[in-house]
């Protein structure tokens, strides 16, 4: 067992080494309550060390993890490659200005072109960022090539687009936006998955469309067939940006590098973070060439975007994501984790519907969600709920049937318990 030994007394006086204390888990929860701010409602769980698909806690118990740090450890976690670009980088060049130019960072944009519909890429630093960025490019885009009105973007009901003050007003969700108005003007919501809203939305104020691929925080709600293809059409006829956030579908997650490869479409602007640099903070905008012209140098900035160690593990991530098979392995147990999750809803009627792509996957029960998971790491396991009642599960895309067996095994015997 590991131990730490910690002055507590430290935080306290400066000077004073004399309380020196053993920590379990119990003790670090409670100075985390203590000192942590209190925005996340956590499980009583302390993690300190991971390994493809599974964790484990200080007492070194072992989970298997169907969250992956929400979408972000795509690839597992401590991939050995991903470890490697990071020690490497660590011990040559952690940051320089953007002043300059980075080795790794145009190698990580000219990878994401390659292999995508863009044509540049701005890193920063996070999913909120990233959308931040789109919203910023689309409203200068607009004022310089449509006209100086053109500034408003409109978004879906259930979306999620980040937590600063602009992506909070761009997320359609009430629940997230009390306590913090005024909000940001120049938005409008529309139901997601409906064409006939967004024909009606567009008006000569309108600089664009953002929407995910796949709803994530919103219940894993995928679009109808067509819809993203007509949505790229109604954009086009009306001279409006269209932009994807797939901070959570993007890298791999679906099955496809890019979500909306599935459609035979391409968005203007894509926004990425979570998985893209194998756990490091990381954000990026994939842009077309004739939009990314609108920012010009001074125009958007930031002191940690694209810095050498981030975008070393980007494109030690990226790297490893298609030349390890993972997209093949998720298409294959994301179609076979899926039929079973269908079949547990064939044997419990409070199971309302099974949705998702790739390897994620929600599943909507009639009742609360979020006992489940309590229940499921009672047996070692992680997995998310959303909304108060959307199961939804992030496997890393390593992962194996036979792990898919035991979650859909531990499952069935906590809805039996429960029926
Ligand atoms: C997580 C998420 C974000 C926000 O990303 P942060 O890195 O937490 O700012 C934005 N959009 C989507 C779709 C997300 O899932």
């Amino acid at each position: 067992m590991i131990e730490y030994l910690v002055h507590c007394n430290f935080l306290f006086h400066h000077s004073n080494f004399q309380w020196m204390v053993r920590m379990d888990s119990q003790a670090w929860m409670s100075l985390s309550e203590k000192y942590v701010a209190n925005t996340y409602a956590r499980y009583p769980i302390l993690l300190v060390r991971g390994k493809g698909t599974r964790v484990w806690d200080l007492d070194g118990k072992e989970y298997l993890d169907f969250v992956s740090g929400l979408a972000v450890c795509n690839l597992g976690h401590c991939h050995p490659k991903v470890v490697k670009a990071i020690q490497d980088q660590a011990a040559k060049l952690i940051h320089v200005s953007n002043f300059y130019y980075i080795e790794p960072q145009i190698q990580l944009a000219s990878l994401l072109c390659g292999h995508s519909f863009a044509d540049k890429v701005f890193f920063c630093n996070s999913g909120a960022e990233a959308n931040e960025g789109a919203m910023k490019l689309a409203r200068k885009y607009a004022k310089e090539k449509v006209g100086e009105e053109r500034y408003e973007i409109i978004t879906m009901e259930r979306s999620f687009h980040g937590r600063t003050l602009a992506t909070l007003t761009a997320t359609a969700q009430e629940k997230y936006h009390k306590g913090y108005a005024p909000l940001m003007p120049g938005f409008k919501y529309i139901p997601f998955n409906d064409i006939g809203a967004v024909k009606k939305a567009i008006d000569s104020k309108t600089c664009a469309v953002m929407l995910e691929p796949i709803q994530g925080e919103g219940g894993v709600n995928c679009p109808s067939e067509g819809y993203l293809r007509a949505l790229r059409e109604i954009c086009d006829e009306r001279g409006v940006l269209l932009i994807f956030d797939e901070v959570q579908v993007g890298m791999g997650r679906t099955g496809k590098l890019f979500a909306y490869e599935h459609d035979g479409i391409e968005p203007d602007v894509l926004t990425l973070a979570k998985s893209l640099a194998g756990g490091v903070p990381i954000g990026a905008l994939l842009i077309k060439k004739k939009i990314a012209d609108s920012f010009k140098p001074g125009d958007h900035a930031s002191t940690f975007g694209g810095n050498p160690l981030a975008t070393a593990a980007g494109v030690a991530a990226l790297t490893a994501i298609l030349e390890e098979g993972m997209l093949k392995n998720c298409q294959e147990v994301g179609d076979y984790f899926f039929l079973q999750l269908e079949e547990i809803k064939e044997k419990f009627p409070f199971v309302k519907e099974v949705r998702g792509k790739g390897l994620i996957l929600g599943m909507e029960l009639k009742i609360d969600g979020s006992s489940m998971v309590h229940e499921m790491l009672k047996k070692n396991i992680l997995i998310n709920c959303t909304m108060g009642n959307v199961l939804r599960f992030l496997p890393p895309l390593i992962v194996t049937r036979e792990e898919i067996d035991q979650v859909v095994r531990a499952l069935g015997e906590v809805f039996k318990r429960v029926s």
